[in-house]
């Protein structure tokens, strides 16, 4: 399996060159197709494995294929600290660096007035902490949920850790129920299972 055979456009192409990603990662490789499809995904996958250009990269794809009339948020990815959702979102720029897909980090230390700001211009992706998203779902006017396409739940078992049960599960209440979600977990605890079985659509599930 090659990263051209998953018949990628051009920009993504470019950019994994750019990052120098040569050969897809085992997670990647089964991953990218399926989420290409639309499916819904569970990846028992720990970091370091590649996990986040295997979510990123159908994201990015299916945000091009889609075209782009109005800025609207369609993405929302959910990671369960401030560091981790920084680096998924110097990752997701620099593999998009050749399209016109814009990103906005959402997470605690940051000013919420700034980040009003930015979700107002309507960012295609959000990457987010779950406290710091449902803040601005709550008292943001300029920010709808009800666009949200794609959903990621990423290391989903550190997110339950860290207390986002009751978070995860308002989110999930709130953004359209045809959405595709994706979650990856290290471990599949029955918190875990149960975030699956609340909040996504007949998974294909993942092992690598
Ligand atoms: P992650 O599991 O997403 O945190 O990625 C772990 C590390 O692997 C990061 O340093 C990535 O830059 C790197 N990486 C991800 N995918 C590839 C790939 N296909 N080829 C080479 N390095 C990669």
């Amino acid at each position: 399996g090659t990263f051209q055979s998953m018949q990628l456009s051009r920009p993504i192409l470019k950019g994994l060159a750019a990052v120098g990603y040569t050969e897809p990662t085992p997670i990647q490789l089964k991953t990218i197709p399926i989420a290409l499809e639309g499916k819904d995904v569970v990846g028992g996958a720990v970091t370091g494995s590649g996990k986040t250009a295997a979510f990123v990269i159908p994201i990015i794809q299916r945000l091009l294929y889609r075209g782009k009339k109005i800025p609207t948020t369609r993405v929302a990815i959910f990671m369960p600290t401030r560091e981790l959702a920084v680096q998924c979102f110097n990752v997701a720029k620099k593999l998009a660096a050749f399209t016109d897909i814009t990103f906005a980090l959402m997470a605690g230390g940051f000013s919420s007035r700034e980040q009003e700001a930015v979700l107002k211009t309507r960012p295609d992706v959000v990457i987010a902490t779950p406290g710091r998203f449902i803040d601005h779902m709550r008292n943001s006017a300029a920010f709808q949920v009800d666009t949200l396409e794609i959903l990621v739940l990423d290391e989903a078992d550190r997110m339950l850790e860290e207390g986002f049960e009751s978070q995860l599960s308002e989110i999930l209440t709130a953004i359209p129920k045809s959405r595709q979600t994706m979650l990856f977990s290290a471990t599949m605890t029955s918190s875990v299972d149960t975030l699956i079985r609340v909040g996504m659509n007949r998974p294909v599930r993942l092992l690598v």
